[in-house]
């Protein structure tokens, strides 16, 4: 995480007349308490690496009990004080409609009418949390397990997130008096007395789950003891706020205006796919190495597509990218057959990743294969089709790769490739990009869960979820669709702010 925080300081150190050009709207009546919204989003966000790209964090206003703020359809690392949209108990946003509120707010505002004692609210999708969800091994918070809420029965036999007030009440409930619930196939909610305890208290449950893999790792016996009572969420609020105003010259932090796109559309394609094999290396994603590529086709000839063969993804440049023409005939001593061939028969495809992510590949072989256990793995349906790969055989030459890849395609998403990597496939770029993404985040969930030792739970156990593309940043299946939202998605607008091209 060091070499991502130093590259985000360097981002916002580069933006002093941005900040300062702030400020021309009048401060709102709780700026205070909506800055300290925007440090917690942050802090979970950034230092803890709690939040991912689509959690948030919540407060109830502290002159009106009955309203509460949370971010727009937003990535939390990058929400601001104008981000902060007011809503009432019913979760109805109390200046007016809007179309660019998040989609689980009713999780949040559910949460409030029932528990008048809340004033914040964390709902994050953190790998040990999840992995405990879908775990028959507990979650121990102090000496109570944490209770699981099973969203199938109120939702059609399906997982999904809270994007329905029946379903935020039904959430609700199974969290009673507790300080948190898991959530199946999906997260957590925590509850707080103020924004830095529920900062603290994620932070230390987060820790306690961590703890209690390690136990299990080692053989041992997890035993719930009392909840130590010296905790002081003061210190931890206060050292990390520092950390995060710090990278923002001590101001409120706000958020860098992504690289901007070309106009030209060739070069708006070509800019997209440099940026992607950015982000598919910084250490957020984790999913390129030195060998890896990611092509992307051309949409003014679709009978073509840009790649940057012969460079490592973390250098890839504009001067790097080739356009090949899947028309005619080309020589391949780069790999390429793989992406020509997914091109040529599929063209639903926009984008095409090949990678050796250790995590994902970790899947690939034993006992255990790759499983969807949180819904942004849902496309995983029964399993990826696998091809096996000769290591004498290397990939980076191997034409007739190409068509095995494709013909154990099929309509799936991605193809795996065991003990070696992955071919991942997505209607777009940002489609792509937030695809890997889920995968690499599924993969490590379910190692987790299988570590617990207990029986682990799958999404594709009941009526299987569609495999169908849900757009990046959505990834549950069969509900109503989300607020329009940029059309990159969040997570792209999000990556794109904090991965510098050079
Ligand atoms: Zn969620």
């Amino acid at each position: 995480m060091m070499r991502a925080k130093a590259l985000i300081a360097a981002v916002f150190l580069g933006l002093g007349t941005a900040v300062t050009g702030q400020g021309t709207a009048a401060p709102h009546p709780e700026q205070a308490l909506l800055e300290d919204l925007v440090v917690a989003n942050r802090i979970l966000a950034r230092q803890l690496d709690i939040l991912d790209i689509q959690g948030h964090t919540s407060t109830r206003s502290r002159t009106n009990p009955n309203h509460w703020y949370m971010p727009k359809f937003i990535s939390p690392g990058g929400a601001t004080v104008p981000d902060m949209i007011e809503y009432d108990l019913d979760s109805k946003e109390v200046h007016g409609a809007r179309t660019d509120n998040a989609r689980e707010i009713y999780l949040h505002g559910e949460t409030y009418k029932a528990r008048p004692d809340v004033m914040a609210i964390v709902h994050a999708h953190t790998p040990e949390f999840v992995a405990f969800g879908m775990s028959s091994v507990p979650l121990w918070n102090g000496d109570s397990p944490v209770p699981v809420w099973d969203i199938r029965p109120f939702n059609r036999g399906r997982s999904g997130v809270v994007s329905t007030p029946a379903l935020g009440r039904a959430m609700a409930e199974e969290l009673g008096r507790s300080e948190a619930v898991l959530l199946w196939g999906h997260g957590i909610a925590l509850t707080a007395a103020s924004l830095p305890e529920a900062v603290s208290r994620v932070d230390a449950l987060r820790d306690a789950a961590q703890l209690q893999q390690a136990a299990i790792a080692m053989g041992d016996t997890w035993t719930p003891q009392t909840r130590a009572a010296t905790e002081d969420p003061a210190r931890t609020w206060e050292y990390h706020k520092k950390a995060v105003v710090k990278a923002t010259g001590g101001r409120v932090p706000i958020s860098p205006e992504p690289p901007p796109r070309p106009s030209d559309p060739d070069r708006a394609t070509a800019h997209d796919l440099v940026l992607a094999n950015r982000i598919l290396v910084s250490e957020e994603l984790r999913i390129l190495d030195t060998l890896g590529h990611v092509s992307v086709r051309n949409r003014r000839n679709p009978n073509s597509y840009f790649i940057a063969p012969r460079v490592a993804p973390g250098a890839v440049t504009l001067a790097d990218l080739v356009l090949r023409d899947l028309t005619t005939a080309q020589p391949d001593s780069d790999g390429l057959s793989i992406h020509d061939e997914v091109y040529r028969a599929r063209p639903d495809v926009g984008a095409v990743l090949y990678a050796r992510t250790p995590e994902i590949v970790a899947l690939t072989h034993g006992s255990a294969r790759l499983r969807p256990v949180v819904n942004g793995g849902a496309f995983i349906g029964n399993g990826l089709p696998e091809v096996a790969v000769d290591p004498r055989n290397p990939i980076l030459a191997n034409p007739a790769l190409g068509r095995r890849v494709t013909d154990a395609l099929g309509k799936a998403a991605g193809v795996l490739l065991p003990r070696h990597g992955f071919v991942l496939t997505a209607g777009s770029i940002y489609s792509l990009v937030d695809r890997a993404y889920q995968l690499r985040q599924n993969a490590i969930i379910q190692r987790q869960a299988i570590a617990l030792r207990g029986r682990v739970a799958y999404l594709n156990e009941r009526p299987a979820e569609s495999a169908q593309e849900t757009g990046p940043g959505q990834p549950n299946q069969g509900q109503q669709p989300g607020p329009t939202g940029p059309a990159e998605g969040r997570a792209w607008v999000y990556w794109s702010q904090i991965v510098p091209l050079d």
